[in-house]
């Protein structure tokens, strides 16, 4: 989904490049490099009851075939995005350290259960 930027504060592409520097050129939580190639697979995993595919990233090719087990695997060039922990893109005082350089992955599952949340609140608001 597209980013609408109008919601950002104006000196957004700073404070971007700010946090980037901050964070090396690093995912602050896995560590990988702003584009990077890795190797993602889907694994299954179990929660509770359910099953559910989830893409797990090897930075070696080697330890994504032992792991691959549907024959889906496919390299994938890591791109930095800023997140915001408090999940508040609106919040145009976000300060700088309420943002966090984060990897795709790293920043689909931080973002996760509160997207999560918003869809159940949508649902209950119908
Ligand atoms: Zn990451």
């Amino acid at each position: 989904m597209p980013i609408d930027y109008s919601k950002y504060p104006d000196n957004w592409p700073q404070m971007r490049q700010t946090v980037l520097e901050r964070a090396g050129n690093e995912c602050e939580v896995c560590g990988l490099k702003n584009g990077q190639e890795v190797w993602a697979v889907g694994v299954w995993t179990c929660k509770g009851r359910m099953r559910k595919m989830r893409s797990v990233w090897f930075r070696d090719r080697r330890d994504a075939e032992r792991e691959n087990l549907d024959g889906k695997m496919k390299k994938v060039k890591v791109v930095l995005t800023i997140a915001h922990l408090d999940h508040d893109e609106s919040n145009r005082q976000v300060s700088i350290d309420r943002l966090k350089a984060m990897c795709q992955l790293c920043h689909l599952r931080y973002d996760a259960p509160e997207k999560s949340r918003r869809r159940t609140d949508k649902k209950n608001r119908l």
